[in-house]
């Protein structure tokens, strides 16, 4: 069977579990080459060492630029370049604004929002000299509309998504792809709490991390060669429209 993506390099944020773990698999499984990189270090590294030969773990803060840069240089070192980054890591919290602590605000934003600024800004050098690069900015549903106490996580949502269109924009001419993804309802640790039957979901069902990765396989792919500056919503079609 031919694979999609044959010896790529792909570095995957938040790869250790949830849906980034779901992502790390699927792309491993299509002949990638997969930089499990994360805070986790015993998960990230389990997971590596599970799929073999064509994985590694390494550890990463996304917020810390220096720690970008280890990672960047030693994936370059093992395997020569970057092809695609994935930037899924993501933390939510949520609280009425008047109770929305600064502490908060910057927490989100920095892991949502600048986390992906500086894996983005830290893999295009690479990119721009091999002429070529795909990277997939794991927004979410709540990058498209607002949602009650989520504040600084749907800033920094709707800030990945602009921020993927700038670089889809200044980046094309070099080869180097961006695109947005929008998960609605996944079932994972951070919507434990919301029970999708109460969402209206068209298809009936909350999603799973495997209803994800095929996006964004697509995506690290070929296959998406013409796609640049898109937002692709994975959401079962919760937000197509109101139904009656
Ligand atoms: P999880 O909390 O299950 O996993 C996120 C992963 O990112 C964890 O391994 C976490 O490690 C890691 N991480 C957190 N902070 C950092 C950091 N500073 N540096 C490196 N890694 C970090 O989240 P999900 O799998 O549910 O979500 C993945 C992405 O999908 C997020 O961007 C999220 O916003 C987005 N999303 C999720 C939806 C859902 O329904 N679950 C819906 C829409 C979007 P640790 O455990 O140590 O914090």
């Amino acid at each position: 069977m031919s694979h999609r993506l044959p010896d790529r390099v792909v570095i995957v944020t938040g790869g250790a579990r949830g849906i980034g773990a779901a992502y790390v698999r699927a792309l491993h499984a299509e002949g990638a080459r997969v930089v499990v990189a994360d805070l986790l270090v015993d998960e990230g590294s389990a997971l590596a060492a599970e799929l073999g030969e064509r994985a590694r773990f390494e550890p990463l803060d996304v917020t810390d630029a220096d720690a970008w840069e280890r990672v960047v240089a030693a994936t370059v070192r093992a395997w020569g370049t970057v092809d695609v980054l994935v930037n899924n890591a993501g933390i939510a919290n949520a609280g009425p604004l008047e109770h929305y602590t600064r502490a908060k605000w910057d927490a989100v934003i920095a892991v949502n929002l600048t986390g992906t600024f500086l894996g983005c800004q830290a893999v295009v050098p690479t990119m721009r000299a091999a002429g070529r690069g795909s990277i997939v900015n794991i927004s979410s549903v709540e990058g498209l509309f607002g949602s009650e106490g989520l504040h600084g996580y749907v800033a920094a949502k709707f800030g990945v998504r602009g921020l993927t269109k700038s670089i889809a924009v200044e980046l094309g001419r070099a080869g180097i792809r961006a695109n947005s993804v929008h998960p609605g309802w996944i079932d994972t640790a951070m919507t434990a709490k919301i029970d999708p039957s109460r969402l209206p979901i068209p298809l009936g069902r909350g999603g799973t991390p495997d209803d994800l990765a095929g996006t964004v396989v697509f995506l690290a792919s070929d296959d998406s060669a013409y796609l640049t500056g898109a937002e692709l919503v994975v959401d079962g079609g919760m937000t197509a429209g109101v139904g009656h």
